[in-house]
């Protein structure tokens, strides 16, 4: 279903404020963790300042360890879902477990599908059986084919609003990155299937510092959009604070990229 062969046009998404696909660059932003009301709605004022549409935040938070913030649960997606809603803004949240997706359905705009879920068929069925768009992250480990099949599992259930998320993949050498971004799998992407790709520089680089050039080259690459996790202080951050732009950092690489993109 995805394949372009059969499918030449691109894949339009359309939420109640944002398009992405085609020839839409969308910009999507908002801090790891939705860590209170009053803490993800001074980021999303931030995120749209800087023209984001949707606001991300995750209150299902995949942690590698369990003893880690584990997120706030449904009380985080009713803060995300006031925030967004003040600022005239369309939610992007993780879903991590089949049994959630009605009630996180209540609240989101777009379902996040997190890496470490990427092959967890039974979540892919249940989001494809909603008509809720879908951001799906590439598994750490997934090849390219790991990630369209995901897509079908996705699509089988009558789901066709899918977009497809680069998040950095495990390399040989992930001293110095969190993870490795494949920029390549924009064009690849772009070849074989219509579904949007979306980069996400902050889960690939893992430091602040190389946000930036991430985003910008898979802006250049011609993704669709990017993902940004952002914090106004990053020390604390409830989760992934060294990764976070801060909001100066976040409008500079905003700016920066919606200028790649005039280019392109
Ligand atoms: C996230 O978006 O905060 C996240 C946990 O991402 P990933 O699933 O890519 O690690
Ligand atoms: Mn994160």
């Amino acid at each position: 279903q995805g394949s372009r062969q059969f499918h030449p046009e691109d894949t339009v998404i359309r939420t109640a404020h944002s398009v992405i696909g085609g020839d839409h660059f969308t910009l999507m932003a908002g801090p790891c963790s939705v860590e209170s009301l009053e803490h993800v709605t001074k980021m999303a004022a931030v995120a749209k300042a800087s023209g984001a549409t949707i606001l991300r935040g995750g209150a299902f938070k995949p942690r590698t360890s369990p003893y880690s913030f584990q997120g706030l649960g449904e009380d985080g997606l009713k803060y995300l879902r006031q925030a967004a809603d003040k600022y005239g803004m369309d939610v992007l949240t993780e879903v991590m477990d089949d049994e959630h997706v009605k009630m996180v359905a209540k609240y989101t705009d777009i379902f996040q599908i997190g890496a470490r879920n990427m092959q967890n068929f039974s979540l892919l069925k249940a989001v494809g059986k909603t008509n809720i768009p879908v951001m799906l992250k590439r598994g750490m480990s997934a090849t390219i084919d790991d990630v369209l099949n995901a897509t079908e599992y996705i699509a089988a259930g009558g789901n066709h609003n899918i977009m497809i998320a680069e998040r950095g993949i495990r390399t040989f050498d992930n001293k110095y990155t969190r993870n490795t971004m494949d920029v390549s799998i924009v064009p690849v992407m772009q070849k074989l299937t219509h579904y949007p790709v979306i980069i996400d520089p902050s889960h690939a680089a893992g430091h602040t510092e190389f946000v930036t050039p991430l985003a910008l080259a898979g802006t250049a690459a011609g993704a669709s959009g990017l993902v940004v996790e952002i914090h106004d202080d990053p020390k604390h951050a409830f989760s992934d604070g060294p990764q976070a732009l801060k909001p100066n950092e976040y409008a500079d690489m905003a700016e920066k990229a919606l200028a790649i993109r005039e280019l392109l």
